[in-house]
Order: structure tokens, then sequence, then C-alpha cells
């Protein structure tokens, strides 16, 4: 195994490169990467990176760490444009290479409302760029309307009020986050927002964008004018594939990979948001789009696909966090649940956990500003205990807390 090439050159990339070399691998590594940045984190980009005018630096590596301590072959301000998988070559921009094995980690690319793309003062948050556009438009910005009441828009919407703005968050859904945390705690998580000032509108679509070259206004479906200098769409992302598409690789719903992250084409393998697999802690295809998944999978692709160590099934409890309005949300496992029981403080606090029962097993959980609690819950539903057990140690807990 001589080529390791590695399309995507941020968080799964480039932990990727980094495992080969830490496993031992010396051959040739090549990492690509369409922006002309060096790898940098992105949770930070939709909050402290907009709290302050002076720019946050969140890039990784150096670019002489990349180059001198590890090797890499970094290719930024290069664009992958297609992949051979029969001569295993990809097709870049600026001409082509050659592989042995290839991690493919191109990640995700935010959803637009493709009608209004050309105004002023319509953004998306995926990149740094995006970020120095949202933040520089905040400056000034009196009237902020956010589309979209999902992670990102709700930590754009939280930095906005920040900053003392007028926020109006529009979502489509009758609540907010029911996907990521299920209707009870969709709903007492987006009580945050109208607790800290902000017009939370729900089961509203956004009719029209108003402006001929600045946006003036967002026009909703009933009628509702919201005034806006900003707006901001934080409608999901989808996996960034079409460069696949003639390649005959499988994709669907995302790159699909077997359960050690191999897709379907020879010495080819995904990692991070791009990767859609078979998760076998839950039994089921998933799809995530999360820092800790990201860097777990960028490592284990490298390791399975330039055979550095006996192959393994990538298998992993989800976790996300989130910061909105100075306070911390953080949720393990799945959300789809039977029950929920709020185990520990109130949904009307600024502090609470909230347990997930599917069948008589622990799932998942949601920690408010209960920090210490998340990685516990996580290694319990990693475990596969019951209901009960997962009931019985919060009750543990509140006990030693209470000294009683
Ligand atoms: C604003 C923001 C805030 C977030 N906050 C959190 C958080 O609080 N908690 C959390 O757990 N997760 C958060 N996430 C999610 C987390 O950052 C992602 O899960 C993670 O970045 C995924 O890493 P990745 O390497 O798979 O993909 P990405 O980070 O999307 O990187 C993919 C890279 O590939 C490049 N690329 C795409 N196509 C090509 C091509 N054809 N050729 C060459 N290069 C290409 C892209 O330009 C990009 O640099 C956040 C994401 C964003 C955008």
């Amino acid at each position: 195994m001589k080529n390791f090439v590695v399309v995507g050159a941020s968080l799964a990339g480039l932990r990727a490169v980094e495992a080969a070399r830490k496993d031992g691998f010396d051959g040739r590594i090549t990492l690509i990467g369409g922006e002309e940045h060096l790898p940098y984190d992105r949770p930070p980009l939709s909050k402290q990176f907009l709290y302050e005018d002076d720019e946050l630096d969140t890039t990784f590596r150096s670019r002489s760490y990349l180059r001198d301590d590890l090797g890499v072959d970094l290719r930024l301000g290069t664009w992958a444009r297609g992949l051979d998988i029969r001569e295993k070559r990809v097709q870049l921009d600026t001409g082509e290479i050659g592989y042995d094995a290839l991690v493919v980690a191109t990640g995700s690319r935010a959803r637009t409302l493709s009608d209004y793309d050309h105004l002023d003062g319509v953004h998306t948050l995926r990149t740094v760029d995006d970020a120095r556009a949202v933040r520089a438009a905040l400056a000034s910005a009196v009237h902020v309307v956010v589309v979209g009441a999902g992670f990102i828009g709700a930590e754009i919407a939280s930095a906005a009020r920040r900053r003392g703005l007028d926020v109006t968050i529009v979502e489509a859904a009758p609540v907010p986050l029911v996907r990521a945390l299920g209707d009870e705690m969709g709903e007492a998580c987006s009580a945050l927002h109208v607790r800290n000032g902000v017009r939370l509108i729900c089961g509203a679509h956004v009719q029209e964008i108003e402006g001929t070259r600045r946006v003036e206004a967002v026009r909703l479906g009933d009628g509702t004018r919201l005034p806006a200098d900003l707006v901001v769409v934080g409608i999901g992302a989808d996996p960034a594939t079409a460069w696949l598409e003639s390649s005959g690789i499988a994709v669907e719903r995302g790159l699909t990979c077997d359960a050690t992250l191999a897709t379907s084409a020879e010495g080819v393998y995904g990692a991070g948001d791009i990767v859609s697999w078979h998760n076998r802690t839950f039994g089921q295809s998933m799809r995530l789009e999360n820092w800790t998944s990201a860097a777990e999978q960028g490592r284990m692709a490298a390791r399975n696909a330039l055979g550095l160590g006996e192959p393994t099934a990538y298998a992993t409890v989800p976790y996300y966090w989130t910061h909105w309005y100075g306070m911390s949300l953080q949720f393990v496992g799945l959300p789809t649940a039977e029950e929920t029981q709020v185990v520990s403080g109130s949904v009307d606090s600024d502090k609470w956990v909230t347990l997930y029962r599917l069948n008589d097993r622990l799932v998942g959980a949601l920690a408010v500003n209960s920090p210490s609690v998340i990685m516990k819950c996580r290694m319990m539903i990693n475990n596969g205990v019951s209901w009960q057990e997962g009931l019985d140690f919060m009750a543990e807990r509140r006990r030693a807390s209470s000294g009683v």
C-alpha cells in the first residue's frame, strides 16, 4: 500500500491522515480540500465566532505541522470532480490522482432557499467564509430572521440576541427539533427562545423574501410580513455526494458504507457527515452530522482502509452538543422513544436531565446545563442498560447530591 488519498480536508479528513501516521503508515498521503483554508473547526462558527467582532481562529493544525510532522501533501483550493473506481483515480479540477486506499470525507453542504441566494443579507452558515459574512452582517443588523429552528438556527438566534438584536425564528414544523430531541423536549428546548426574547413562529413557511438587491422582509404563507435586514437560513444540510454521481459507487441518503466504513468500491472508505452506515449499537442505518462521529469515523476509516490492524466495525451512541443563551445542551442516543422522563431539575428552570425509553431500554438522554451526567448516560446506553437501571442511576445521583 503506497498511496493514501483523503478527499475532504475538514475534521474527518484530518483525523484520517493523523491516524494513518500515528498507526505507522509510511507511504504517501495526499489530503485534498476544496476550500482554500487549512482544516478548521466548525462548531464555534455559529457560537463564539459570532459573539465578538474580533476573529476567532478555529484552525486545527498549522500548514507546517501537516507538511513537516505528518508528511502530508496538502492540496487546498482543489475540488474533486469525479471518481474512477476501476482505475482507482480521483479526478480533480487540477488533474487526476491515483490511490491504493481512499477515504471520502466531503461532509455536508448547507441547504439554501435557492430563489433568494442572490439577495444581499441572505446567508447560510456552513463554512468560515459564511461565518465571517454572518458576523459582519450581525454587526450592522437590526431585524434578524432565522429560517429553521434546528441547532444551528438556534445558535445564530442566540448570538444575535447576545448583540441585542430583534430576532424572529420561522420554523416549518409545528414543534422544532422533533427529529433531534422528540416532541416533548423539542417543545421544552424551544421555549428557551421565547424566554430569551426571541419570537418563535412554528408551522409557518416562507412564501417570499422581499427585496430587489438587499433583503427587506420575509413574507410568510399566512401573509405575515417580518421586516428583516439579515436572514440566516438554517434548514439543514445534504451529504456532499454530487461529485460521486457518475462513479457507480453506492450512494443512498449519503455515501453507503458497511459497518467497517467500507463503501461499495474496493479500497474506498467513507468518514464523517457524508456517511450512511449500519450502526450495530442500534441495529439500524444512520447518517450523523455531529463532531464526535466525524472525528471517530475519520480515524477508523483510515485504519481500516490501510489495513492497520484487524478491520473494526464503527458502532456508536450518537453524541451532540449545542450552546444557546449561555446554556449547554447535550444529547446522547436516539430521540425515538416511547416515553421521556425528566429525572433531574425541571424544564421550567435552566437545568434538567431527561431520559428516553424504548421498550424496556434506556436509549437516549438530554442534559441541559448538566454536563457531568451525559457521558455516564452514553456509556449506559452503549452497554444496553434497562430503563429501570437508568432511572435508578439518576435517583442515586440525586440522593448523593442532596446528601441524603
Ligand atoms: C456552524 C456549525 C456548527 C456546528 N456545531 C456543532 C456542535 O455544536 N456540535 C456537534 O457535535 N457538531 C456540530 N456541527 C457539526 C460538525 O461540525 C460536523 O459534523 C463536522 O464538521 C463534520 O465533519 P466532516 O469532516 O465530515 O465534514 P465537513 O466539516 O462538512 O467537511 C467536509 C469538507 O470537504 C470539502 N469538500 C466537499 N466536497 C468536496 C470536493 N468535491 N472536493 C474537495 N473537497 C470537498 C468541504 O469544503 C469541507 O471542507 C456543526 C456544524 C456547523 C457547520
